[in-house]
C-alpha cells in the first residue's frame, strides 16, 4: 500500500481539505503514475456535491488525470516507465460484454468502474485523481503524445472525449452545421473539435460576454439563448447540436433550431429530469440522444486527433488550496476554460 496527499471532501456540504489516501500496491497489470495534473470537471462537483445521489466520502474526485509513469507491474506490455500517460473517468470494466468487447467500456454491461466514487474489484471505493499518485491497470490508461502539454492534455481525458465521441458518432464534418450549447469545460473543446472536424460551428451561450473567445476557439457564428430571438433565427439550421450544459434546460426550444433528421446530444448530466415536448421531435424527424464520455481506443484516437491537429484545453493552472474557489466559479460559469490543479501543491 502507498499513502499519498490528495484532496478529498468530507462530506457533501463541506469544502475538499488535504489528506491522504491510499493506493495499492502496483500488481501484475498495474502502472504507477506520478500525477502531475489533474483537471476539475463539473462531474467532479455533482458528484462530491450529491447531486447524482449518495456517495462514500472522504471521496478525492478527479478523472482528467495527466502524468508520468514511475513503476510497471512484471506483465505490463503498454507502457514503460517514464511514459506521459492520461487516465480518465473508468478505470476498469468487465471486458467480456458486447459493449466493451466493441471497445464501448462506457456502456458496459455488468457498469464500468469510476474512477472515483466506485467499487472497485477489491471492494474499496475508487479515488481519483486530486492526488499525486494513482494505480491503474494497463488498459484503461491511455499514452499523452508528444507535443500537447500535460497539463493543458489533462481536460481531454474527459472533456475532450466526452465531445469527440459524440461528433464522430453523429457525422461532424464537412457540410454539417454544428452547435454547442453552453461554452465551459466541455463546450470549448467541442468547438475546437468540431471546428478541426471540418464542420460549421455555431456556439449557444448564455450571453455574448465570451463571444470573442467562441470565435477564436473555431466557432463560425455565436449566439445568445437569452435572447428569444435566437431561437427564431435559428430554428431548422443545425444537423446536430451538442448540448453540454450542466443545469436544466428547456430542451424542446432547442429541438426545434435541428433540421430534419438532427440530434440533439445530451452530455451535460444535470440532476434533474429534462422534460420534452414530443411534438419538437415528430415535426422534424428529430432525435433526442445522449453519450457518455469514449472508450479507450477511442480516447487514444481523440488525443492522438488533438496532437495531429495541434489542439489542446484552454487552462488555468491552479494550486490545490485553490480548488474550492474554482468550484464556486465553475457553478458560476466563470471558468476559462479548464481548471488544472498542479499535483505538486497537493502537500
Ligand atoms: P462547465 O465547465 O461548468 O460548463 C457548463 C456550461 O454550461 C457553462 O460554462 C455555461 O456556459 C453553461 N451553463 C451553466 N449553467 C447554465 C444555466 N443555468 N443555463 C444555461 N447555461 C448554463 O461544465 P463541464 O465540465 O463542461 O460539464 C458540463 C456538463 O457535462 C456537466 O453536467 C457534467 O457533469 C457533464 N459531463 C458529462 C459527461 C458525459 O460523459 N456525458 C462527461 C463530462 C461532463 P455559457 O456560460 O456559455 O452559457
Ligand atoms: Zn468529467
Ligand atoms: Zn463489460
Amino acid at each position: 500500500m502507498l499513502t499519498v496527499n490528495a484532496y478529498a471532501a468530507p462530506s457533501a456540504s463541506e469544502a475538499l481539505v488535504p489528506t491522504t489516501i491510499e493506493r495499492r500496491d502496483v500488481g501484475a497489470h498495474d502502472v504507477l503514475i506520478e500525477i502531475k495534473y489533474a483537471g476539475i470537471c463539473h462531474s467532479d462537483i455533482h458528484t462530491v456535491r450529491g447531486d447524482w445521489g449518495p456517495q462514500s466520502y472522504p471521496l478525492a474526485p478527479g478523472h482528467e488525470i495527466a502524468g508520468i509513469v514511475t513503476e510497471i507491474g512484471s506483465e505490463v506490455t503498454r507502457h514503460k516507465v517514464g511514459d506521459r500517460v492520461g487516465v480518465g473517468c473508468m478505470v476498469n470494466s468487465c471486458r467480456e460484454c458486447e459493449n466493451c468487447r466493441k471497445g464501448e467500456e462506457q456502456y458496459c454491461l455488468k457498469g464500468m468502474t469510476g474512477t472515483y466514487g466506485a467499487v472497485d474489484r477489491d471492494g474499496t471505493i475508487t479515488q481519483g485523481g486530486y492526488s499525486t499518485h494513482v494505480v491503474v491497470t494497463e488498459d484503461f490508461v491511455v499514452q499523452i503524445p508528444e507535443g500537447i502539454g500535460l497539463d493543458a492534455a489533462a481536460p481531454l481525458l474527459c472533456a475532450g472525449i466526452t465531445t469527440y465521441s459524440p461528433l464522430r458518432h453523429w457525422g461532424a464534418g464537412p457540410g454539417k452545421k454544428v452547435a454547442v450549447a453552453g461554452l465551459g469545460g466541455l463546450g470549448h473543446m467541442a468547438v475546437k473539435l468540431a471546428h478541426a472536424m471540418g464542420a460549421e460551428v455555431t456556439v449557444l451561450s448564455q450571453s455574448l460576454k465570451k463571444m470573442e473567445d467562441g470565435l477564436r476557439l473555431g466557432a463560425d457564428s455565436y449566439y445568445a439563448t437569452s435572447n428569444p430571438a435566437t431561437f427564431e433565427e435559428l430554428a431548422g439550421a443545425f444537423d446536430l447540436i451538442i448540448n453540454t450544459v450542466s443545469a436544466p434546460i428547456d430542451i424542446s426550444s432547442y429541438l426545434q433550431l435541428l433540421a430534419l433528421d438532427g440530434a440533439l446530444v445530451n452530455v451535460g448530466a444535470p440532476a434533474e429530469p429534462l422534460p420534452v415536448n414530443v411534438f419538437s421531435l415528430i415535426t422534424g424527424r428529430r432525435s433526442f440522444a445522449g453519450s457518455a464520455i469514449g472508450g479507450i481506443r477511442e480516447t487514444q484516437e481523440m488525443l492522438d486527433f488533438c496532437a495531429e491537429h495541434g489542439l489542446d484545453a484552454e487552462i488555468e493552472v491552479i494550486p490545490a488550496d485553490k480548488i474550492n474557489d474554482a468550484y464556486e466559479r465553475v457553478l458560476a460559469s466563470d471558468v476559462r476554460y479548464r481548471f488544472v490543479i498542479d499535483a505538486s501543491t497537493l502537500g
